[in-house]
């Protein structure tokens, strides 16, 4: 048989991209900080390095080229959540606090766009916020519970808001619609221009990048690597969702795969039909996510979760270039628009983020050892990345704001179980997952009692 190579994002194919721009790492090497990982947490944090202190000597350690991994392939939401939720964090720190870390993220939303504007990265930063649909009484019924949640915890109309069914039809005119949530602190993006940009943009500022390099070990002050070791007093770890082909690391993020399909760009009657003309982000409320946008040249990006977790949490790239894989996505994307049944898919993708056993992303330096950390994002970490770049860079350099001490900057939570636990937990939640969305669809009831138990899985 021979090798599976994975696909080619959408974003990354339309660039004609140059895989082998950058040179390998060349035997042994000293700097100040070493950075394993060229997507946005990596390459974030080099950024804000060089920007703090130029000084420093950053170097970016990358296993194939940057934007390779999640960073590179995906829905290009820069969207101002976490995935833990404010209750998580609260009960570690605090309302306030927990309020704090929302308000940072949305913020990060804002300071992505300020970046791209200052290094005149073209990625087609469009901020439209995201339109969330209820497409069944549960949903409707979780949003309006949510809505009014989130003001009593002081957010304003202008960050999340109910829409009604017309006024959600006037956005997107998607089947089923009884209502949504315009939620405002989103943007769209073209990820592999924004990362490919970053990585530029960071070099400009004085930061070496290296690709085709692989770590093998990381480690207090030093990292190993296939061609060489560098020393370094600072260590900092961006592998996400590949972290688990680190020495020592098999259990500590498990890889989720996440897939998407790219339309042929729609023509402009179409666009009529679907709506989305300030180029929202959009979503509905089921349990097994759904995310689209209207790019920049006029096709539709979607994508949904659901591939199986593979034993071992193994990374597979055929799961990425499989048509059969991407069925239950491109259904899904003609369940809401009939009109594009016949419209055809140019790209099918697919790709990895990394999730902590307690699902709540962190960002971590132990001054210690010098060792840096940041990820866990649940597959939401476009904006996410740039606070925990901009925090670590605090951080590194000593630098007091008010982001060192935000209530997710702690050391990653406990590891996963061994197999055959781990798979078996998470194939449960799946299916589970799974079963729940089915149920509200088609009885139009709510389901509770799968989803109480995904959660007690969920730890
Ligand atoms: C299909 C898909 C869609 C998504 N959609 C969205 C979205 O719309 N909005 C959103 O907010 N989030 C989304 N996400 C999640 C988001 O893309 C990630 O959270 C984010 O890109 C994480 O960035 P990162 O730099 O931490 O990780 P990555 O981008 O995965 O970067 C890690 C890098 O480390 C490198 N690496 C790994 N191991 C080694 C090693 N041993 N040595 C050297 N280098 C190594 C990898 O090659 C990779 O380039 C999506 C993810 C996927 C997969």
């Amino acid at each position: 048989m021979g090798v599976v190579t994975a696909a080619r994002s959408l974003w990354l194919d339309e660039l004609e991209f140059d895989a082998v721009a950058r040179p390998a790492l060349r035997g042994n090497l000293e700097v100040d900080v070493a950075i394993v990982g060229g997507g946005f947490t990596g390459l974030w944090t080099a950024y804000y390095l060089a920007k703090l202190d130029p000084s420093l000597n950053v170097l970016v350690i990358e296993k194939t080229h940057v934007g390779f991994g999640a960073s590179g392939r995906n829905g290009g939401w820069v969207v101002g959540e976490l995935a833990a939720g404010i209750e998580k964090y609260a009960e570690r720190c605090g309302l306030d606090e927990s309020l704090r870390l929302t308000r940072a993220v949305f913020d990060s939303v804002d300071e992505v766009g300020r970046i791209v504007d200052a290094e005149s990265i073209d990625c087609g930063y469009a901020k439209g916020g995201v339109v969330r649909m209820a497409r069944n009484r549960p949903q409707l019924k979780r949003q309006i519970e949510e809505v009014d949640h989130h003001c009593r915890l002081g957010l304003g109309e202008h960050e999340i808001r109910l829409l009604n069914k017309p006024e959600t039809e006037a956005i997107i005119n998607a089947t089923g619609i009884l209502g949504g949530i315009m939620f405002a602190p989103c943007a769209a993006v073209d990820p592999a221009r924004l990362v490919l940009g970053l990585a530029d943009a960071c070099e400009a500022a004085g930061v070496t990048i290296v690709e085709r390099t692989a770590a093998e070990a990381i480690e207090p002050r030093r990292v190993v690597t296939e061609r060489g070791t560098v020393s370094a007093s600072v260590v900092v770890q961006a592998t996400e969702g590949y972290t688990r082909d680190l020495r020592g690391q098999r259990r500590r993020l498990v890889p989720f795969y996440s897939r998407m399909i790219a339309t042929e760009p729609l023509s402009d009657d179409i666009w009529d039909q679907i709506g989305l003309a300030d180029r929202p982000t959009f979503a509905d409320d089921r349990y097994m996510v759904i995310y689209g946008q209207r790019t920049r040249d006029g096709r539709i990006a979607f994508g949904g979760r659901g591939v199986p977790y593979l034993y071992g949490s193994r990374i597979s790239p055929s799961m990425e270039v499989s048509a059969d894989s991407h069925r239950l996505v491109h259904e899904a994307l003609v369940d809401l628009f009939p009109v594009l049944a016949d419209t055809r898919i140019t790209h099918r993708w697919g790709g990895v983020f990394g999730v902590p056993r307690n699902w709540m992303p962190f960002v971590d330096y132990d001054r210690a050892t010098g060792l840096a950390t940041a990820g866990g994002y649940v597959g939401e970490g476009v904006a996410a990345a740039n606070l925990a770049g901009r925090t670590l860079a605090d951080l590194i350099t000593d630098t007091s704001s008010e982001r060192v001490d935000l209530p997710w900057v702690a050391p990653p939570g406990r590891s996963w179980e061994p197999e055959p636990l781990r798979w078996f937990g998470i194939r449960s939640s799946r299916r589970i997952m799974a079963r729940a969305d089915d149920i509200e669809d088609r009885r139009g009831e709510e389901a509770r009692l799968a989803m109480t138990l995904t959660r007690w899985l969920r730890g």
